[in-house]
């Protein structure tokens, strides 16, 4: 483990902050479709644009629900000391990496050979 004591609790504090942000931004946006639920459209078109609107906006909220998924597991690894160690090599995820993308689990190295086989699986 290449992190101090005091760099994986500035990190637990980074990934805790994110994740009561996103779950707050869970909440608010749960009210909001009740409202709209609710609320009588008499013009179709006015209708038809609400009920896109609210599909993009649950497609947003889908993918935040995966990355808050993510952040607690992170937290969770953090916690038993897992964190920052690649699932691809066991190596150490640079400091670097880890500010930049602190879900990430992959090192540079292994992150770039899996894309690089990705790619080669599409072409
Ligand atoms: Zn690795």
């Amino acid at each position: 483990m290449a992190l101090s004591k005091k760099e994986l609790a500035a990190f637990e504090e980074q990934l805790s902050t994110w994740v009561n942000e996103l779950k707050e931004g869970q909440n608010e946006s749960v009210h909001q479709m009740h409202d709209q639920e609710t609320t009588a459209f008499p013009d179709p078109a006015d209708q038809a644009s609400a009920e896109t609107d609210l599909s993009f906006d649950i497609r947003i909220k889908t993918r935040e629900l995966k990355l808050i998924h993510k952040i607690e597991e992170t937290l969770h690894r953090l916690r038993e000391g897992d964190f920052g160690a690649c699932d691809g090599c066991g190596g150490d995820i640079s400091v670097k990496r880890l500010q930049a993308r602190p879900v990430t689990t992959l090192c540079i190295d292994c992150k770039t050979e899996q894309e690089q086989s990705e790619r080669t699986r599409i072409d």
